[in-house]
């Protein structure tokens, strides 16, 4: 097919997970708005899910290359809604398997892309770029600060003295603030490979992939990661660093965003407009976290303690949770909190959400795109990480002092009081310094994508580099 006749052609190569596809979708318009030629790659379950972007710009050409045949993952996990955390691992394996496909694709190609724009977890696509000679780009959809501890895992394979040690702690003494940590809050990927196992080599070649890798593009912005942005620079030798953040979507395009549907948006704003500024706590745990029948009972009682207005987003099991075990919200809590408590089954307009004036507070999961949302928003949180980079972005959180721990862990049961407590206080008038603190970063989140600001100028000098051939 040919390809239109604008700026420099790339390929954009999104990781099939709605926190990993979101934000490089909001990127790809960026990145077409400044007219760049765009091929974006995806598998058949997920083609829909490029519709608004693809409505928008009809000039971006979608790529969709069969799902590789696999015994690794349960068949239509490979649809972004399904993917389960324990997903992860198997399906970068099971996507590694494309490399041929793409590079038959390549070569068949009459203006084949200049450069690759792919997912922090498809680091072996720079194995592939090297091959044709051209340049990758790893996208983050993580924190910078993250990252740093996750690319600082990888060069150095840290070990453990006692290695059935899990409580063992790492430190990280070269990037700022020191972050020190539990081996069980190091990255899953990370930590599978240390295992060792059939795939723990595909695992370690992809991840240091990334490291090799010409650039990092972050959904983060300088002013609110300025030390860490300076750290990766340090760490990698090189200025090939962007902050493009918050990456989100324009005020119209914040109903639909993920496949939210609007009658529901419909009610939870009307719900939300009986209440006063800043009275109503928001509660989700993103898109892949579903809570054991415990922890929803301990989350029900704290927010049923705390007397306070509350919005839950509830995501439902999915395949691979144990019927009956997870998800389960308590006999009789929709009635007893009736009024001031509104639970939603599903897929929440979350950025609609905490851009209402009366929403005063967020307890999440701290996925970092739900961070930033939140940050934009000018909403502080209450935080309560469970996986992955979550620890991290907590940290970050506390240090940006924006965030209150509730609790910390995927099974960690809360406890209820204190549970109550914090989300009574987190809209009461003695959370006037995390509001006023979160009001200031909404405000330098704002400044940094209006034009000329950081991120805006980032991505016009990120749009100069895609637009070179390698070596230029
Ligand atoms: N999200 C949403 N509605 C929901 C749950 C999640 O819109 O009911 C969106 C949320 O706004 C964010 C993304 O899904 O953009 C979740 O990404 P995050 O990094 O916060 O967490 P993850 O899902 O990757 O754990």
């Amino acid at each position: 097919m040919a390809i239109s006749q604008g700026g420099a052609h790339i390929l954009i190569f999104p990781y099939p997970s709605q926190g990993h596809m979101i934000p490089l979708l909001d990127l790809t318009h960026q990145l077409a708005l400044r007219n760049l030629t765009i091929t974006i790659l995806v598998t058949p379950k997920n083609l829909h899910y490029l519709n608004p972007l693809l409505i928008k710009h009809p000039s971006i050409q979608p790529l969709v290359l069969p799902f590789p045949p696999t015994t690794l993952i349960p068949h239509g996990v490979e649809n972004v809604r399904d993917l389960p955390p324990s997903g992860f691992i198997p399906m970068t394996v099971a996507l590694s398997d494309l490399y041929d496909p793409i590079l038959n694709w390549f070569r068949n190609h009459p203006s084949p892309p200049l450069a690759i724009v792919s997912d922090m977890f498809l680091g072996w696509t720079n194995r592939l770029a090297t091959e044709l000679k051209i340049s990758r780009y790893v996208f983050s959809p993580s924190a910078v600060l993250a990252l740093s501890v996750s690319c600082n895992v990888w060069r150095h394979m840290p070990k453990r003295n006692d290695p059935t040690d899990e409580n063992e702690v790492i430190t990280f003494s070269d990037i700022p603030n020191f972050p020190s940590h539990p081996w069980w809050n190091l990255t899953p990927m990370f930590r599978s490979y240390a295992q060792g196992g059939p795939h723990s080599e595909v695992i370690r070649a992809s991840s240091q992939g990334n490291l090799a890798s010409c650039g990092f593009i972050f959904n983060s912005f300088t002013e609110l990661e300025r030390v860490y942005l300076d750290y990766m620079k340090k760490f990698l030798g090189h200025d090939r660093v962007w902050a493009v953040g918050p990456l989100l979507p324009s005020e119209e395009e914040r109903v639909g965003r993920g496949g939210s549907n609007e009658i529901l948006a419909g009610e939870i704003k009307l719900w939300l407009d009986q209440f006063e500024d800043a009275t109503v706590v928001y509660v989700c745990f993103g898109s892949q976290a579903v809570l054991t029948n415990k922890q929803m009972e301990m989350l029900a009682l704290g927010l049923e303690k705390s007397g306070a207005r509350f919005l839950w987003s509830c995501k439902e099991p999915t395949k691979g949770h144990q019927v009956g075990e997870y998800g389960m919200i308590p006999l009789g809590f929709e009635d007893r909190v009736s009024g001031r408590g509104l639970i939603v089954r599903g897929w929440a307009p979350q950025v609609a959400i905490l851009s209402h004036p009366a929403v005063g507070a967020f307890l999440t999961h701290c996925g970092w795109n739900s961070v930033l949302e939140s940050i934009a928003a000018g909403v502080p949180m209450l935080t309560w990480p469970m996986m992955a980079d979550q620890f991290y972005d907590a940290d970050l959180l506390d240090e940006l002092k924006v965030g209150t721990r509730v609790c910390e862990g995927e099974r960690t049961v809360p406890d209820s009081d204190k549970l109550a407590r914090l989300v009574a206080s987190s809209v009461s008038d003695e959370n006037g310094a995390p509001i006023a603190r979160a009001k200031v970063l909404s405000k330098a989140a704002q400044e940094s994508t209006q034009k000329d600001g950081t991120s805006y100028r980032a991505v016009d000098d990120l749009v100069d580099h895609l637009s070179k051939p390698k070596g230029l």
